[in-house]
């Protein structure tokens, strides 16, 4: 058996471990003679299994007691619904365009109330984050927004916020579905934040969702039309089984949240994904076919985003890398060109992997130019 290097966006590498230990309990989990898929989540069984699972995110990212922790479905897009249904108690939000996902989450929460837009880089064809002094300024000259939503990390476009808005007094709403568990997480700063599993933590079907439990304990904002599993209150009142959850996902991202505890913790993760960015972005700059296109001030650790002069020498290189064992290549559709993704999975050796088959495609393109 043989594992490629896989680069893609999501859904993306999980850690070999976690694959073996699943592998290993598929059949018979934990002596019952039954794998987990089996097992019925209203069972002591699964109980144990859920509790653990939040309490190893609770240790991994030191969330205080203060806030809630849901295991939803319906993906990171179900969110964007979810939060203006839950949060727009004066039926007026703040939301900083920085890319696709960004754009997705206002346009959703438009539907239930006024979205102003307080930040964009859309003039630069989302390069970049959009300027924080100015969007701190906006938020602290207008106490009148119920949150300020941003998209941490742009998986599309490579940004990623390094930064935080200040905000003050407005609670902060922060899409990290591609950068949850990447480097430790302050979750004071936040009133919630929520990613779709299938970037870091497991497989897709899962959303995790964190939330200062003072935001959500009155009910939803629109309570008329807020269906019962969107309730954030009535989530978390039942440990998120409102309904039948994803019982193996879960199962399968408290395997990669243990991982990452035996690994080192957020910190130790940090280190590796910014040693991992820091090896691509410097074979990206010193080369002179490959490049970044990020703004290098807002460059994300995660998903880096790049290309050559033409899309036909972009697709030459997917296809070359393809032949070498390296996968998920392609930029997404809505922009083209090329991106890798350093999720937690991939180590060093697979990017210099990448790195020498960047330096190895120029060569050729060298060579064949001067014949
Ligand atoms: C992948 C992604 C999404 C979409 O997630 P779904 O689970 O497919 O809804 C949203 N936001 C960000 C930042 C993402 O990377």
């Amino acid at each position: 058996m043989t594992r490629i290097c896989n680069f893609s966006a999501g859904p993306s590498a999980l850690p070999e471990d976690v694959l073996h230990e699943i592998k290993d309990e598929l059949l018979d989990y934990a002596h019952t003679g039954m794998s987990i898929m089996e097992v019925s989540h209203r069972s002591s069984i699964y109980r144990d299994v859920i509790d653990e699972t939040e309490a190893s995110l609770r240790r991994l990212i030191g969330i205080p007691s203060s806030y809630r922790v849901l295991f939803l479905q319906g993906g990171a897009s179900l969110q964007f619904a979810a939060i203006p249904l839950n949060l727009m108690r004066g039926k007026r939000a703040a939301y900083v365009l920085s890319g696709l996902f960004s754009d997705k989450a206002q346009r959703e929460a438009s539907r239930y109330g006024t979205v102003e837009i307080v930040g964009s880089s859309e003039d630069t064809a989302f390069d970049r984050i959009p300027d924080l002094g100015q969007i701190d300024q906006r938020i602290s000259a207008d106490g009148g927004f119920d949150y300020l939503y941003i998209c941490q990390n742009n998986t599309v476009y490579g940004t990623m916020f390094d930064v935080l808005p200040t905000c003050r007094n407005t609670p902060l709403v922060a899409d990290v579905s591609s950068c949850f568990l990447s480097a430790p997480h302050e979750i004071e700063r936040y009133g919630l934040i929520f990613a779709g599993a299938q970037k870091n933590a497991g497989p897709a079907g899962t959303t995790i969702v964190i939330v200062r439990e003072d935001l959500i304990e009155t009910g939803p904002a629109c309570a008329d039309i807020c269906p019962s599993y969107m309730d954030y209150r009535l989530q978390a009142h039942k440990g998120s089984m409102f309904n039948t959850p994803n019982t193996f996902g879960i199962y399968a991202c408290g395997k990669v949240f243990s991982w990452i505890e035996r690994t080192g913790g957020l910190e130790a993760m940090e280190r590796r994904n910014r040693a991992k960015a820091d090896l691509l972005y410097r074979a990206l700059d010193e080369s002179a076919l490959f490049h970044g296109t990020a703004d290098p001030g807002s460059r994300s650790i995660t998903n880096v985003t790049f290309r050559t002069e033409s899309s036909e020498l972009d697709e030459a290189f997917i296809e070359f890398a393809r032949l070498r064992g390296i996968e998920g290549l392609k930029g997404h559709r809505a922009i083209g060109g090329l991106r890798a993704s350093l999720y937690n999975a991939i180590d060093l050796a697979s990017v210099n992997t990448l790195v020498a088959c960047l330096h190895e495609f120029e060569a050729s393109k060298r060579s064949s130019m001067r014949s």
